[in-house]
């Protein structure tokens, strides 16, 4: 069993106690990971503070290249972090629409090469006789980032580069359920940074809650479920941090009645399904239009069933759900619509162990008010909803605490273009959904999130600004 250690000041770093991280396919150890005591995120604080000024003062061009070598870093390793992904997370190395971990080690190097070219120019707002005021874009200091389990990697790279382009020196907790990629990757690149500029400190929620409490951690990038979020809200008072957070997400799709059926089925099946469903912005709330709506439930149906689900190590289409409690979450979720009268046309049983295996499953006539379509059940489960009249659609899809994501199907893409442009939400999709890209701005409204993430606005994220006046009388 390989040994892992975390990474503090450039130093390889073991701790006392250690937690199992364990193969979602197989229920096994998969490898033993440190557990950081606090006095280890004290150093690693320390470390990036102690950092904070010579990189900070670098020019942005320098950091730049440095990111750029890190991606050609995780390029050289890619196969190896394909294979540990794979391992802890569950994801097969192609997967369903070759959306598997390959994917998300592939968005690793798009993002780490956008976030090296991003820049934040000196703004000029005034300059006349009587002053030059200028707006400059500051890096605030230490930046703690704390990741979830579906998107170990990748989501670790739209925290850590933005905030290391701009200035900024980072301690990263992943999630303990999937600590690995994270660590070898921190090795990987360990001598591409000074040390202390990017620290990475594992162990379970109770380090997430000490880092949001760290009075010398200037910002919280966070990624992972709501009810987290709060907490982390109410922790960051204390010495107001500076937060982007990125929750859970219910997404709503409306299918009108002028859609080829055959044409988009198998596009709203793979962004529901796209990482078996573990994904904050997958379609998860399903409204057809009464006039198609067996014949897109037949669409779908066929499609779950010409699918496999295993081992991602044999890289099937979709692997098991990533850890024991997310499982029980999506079997209890479908018990539920069941015995509330709900139809289920293909799947709606855990596969028989060792992993945590459940079928894709579609399940129609279900109520708005089941668990299943009020939460988001971060599995492969989706809920498919009839409507009659599309004012009605909208509301439906608007009732929801959650504002991440939200899409319109139709053969006229100005019209939903006007419908979707009505979604409480933080991105409008148009004939897809779930597409995201390192240049556009990607972020919750609502309950699913604070802030954005990617391209400029990203960047802005982790700076304060400073205006610079210059009196010219
Ligand atoms: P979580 O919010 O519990 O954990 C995410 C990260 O936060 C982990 O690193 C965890 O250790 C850390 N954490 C936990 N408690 C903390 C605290 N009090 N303070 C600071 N950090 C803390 O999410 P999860 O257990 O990984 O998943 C639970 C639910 O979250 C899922 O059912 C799903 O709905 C949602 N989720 C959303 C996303 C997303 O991308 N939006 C990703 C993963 C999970």
């Amino acid at each position: 069993m390989s040994e892992y250690q975390m990474i503090i000041n450039g130093q390889k770093v073991a701790s006392d106690a250690t937690f199992p991280v364990i193969n979602p396919a197989t229920e096994e150890v998969a490898a033993q990971c440190p557990k950081a005591t606090e006095a280890h995120l004290d150093q690693a604080v320390a470390a990036a503070r102690a950092a904070f000024p010579a990189w900070s003062a670098r020019p942005g061009a320098e950091r730049g290249a440095i990111i750029h070598e890190i991606g050609k870093a995780i390029e050289e390793h890619q196969a190896e972090l394909v294979s540990l992904l794979t391992l802890e997370q569950g994801k097969p190395g192609t997967g369903f629409a070759g959306m598997g971990a390959a994917f998300e080690i592939g968005g690793t190097l798009a993002w780490c090469h956008a976030a090296a070219d991003l820049e934040l120019p000196v703004e000029v707002i005034q300059d006349n006789d009587e002053a030059r005021i200028e707006v400059h874009r500051k890096p605030l200091g230490v930046v703690g980032s704390i990741t979830p389990w579906n998107f170990p990697l990748m989501i670790a790279i739209w925290h850590v580069m933005p905030a290391l382009r701009s200035g900024n020196t980072v301690v990263l907790k992943p999630s303990e359920y999937t600590p690995l990629t994270t660590l070898r990757f921190a090795e990987i690149i360990n001598d591409l940074l000074p040390p202390g500029v990017f620290n990475v400190v594992t162990g379970d929620g109770g380090l997430g809650a000490a880092m949001t409490n760290h009075p010398d951690i200037n910002k919280i990038v966070f990624t992972g479920s709501t009810a987290t979020g709060k907490k982390i809200m109410q922790n960051a008072s204390v010495n107001l941090k500076r937060l982007t957070l990125e929750l859970g997400g219910n997404d709503a799709a409306i299918v009108l009645p002028d859609v080829d059926v055959a044409a988009i089925a198998p596009k709203v099946f793979a962004t529901a399904m796209f990482n078996n469903g573990q994904t904050c912005a997958a379609l998860k709330r399903l409204y057809v239009h009464e006039d198609i709506y067996e014949e897109m439930c037949d669409a779908l149906v066929a499609l779950a069933n010409s699918v496999t689900t295993a081992d991602g190590s044999t890289d099937p289409d979709f692997g098991p759900v990533q850890n024991k409690a997310q499982f029980a979450k999506v079997c209890a979720m479908a018990d539920e619509a069941r015995a509330s009268g709900a139809r289920f046309l293909t799947g709606g049983e855990p596969m028989p162990g060792p992993g945590y295996f459940y079928p894709v499953t579609i399940v129609a006539d279900i109520d708005d008010d089941t668990r299943l379509v009020r939460e988001e059940p971060f599995g492969p489960i989706l809920p498919v909803m009839k409507f009659s009249d599309v004012e009605d659609a909208l509301r439906r899809a608007n009732d929801s605490p959650s504002g991440l994501g939200g899409s319109v199907w139709s053969g006229d893409p100005q019209k939903a273009a006007a419908l979707a442009s009505r979604l409480e939400c933080g991105t409008a999709w148009v004939n897809t959904h779930a597409m995201i890209q390192p240049d556009a701005p990607f972020g919750g409204s609502k309950e699913s999130g604070i802030g954005v993430e990617f391209g400029r606005y990203g960047l802005e994220e982790y700076t304060n600004i400073q205006t610079v006046y210059i009196s010219k009388t």
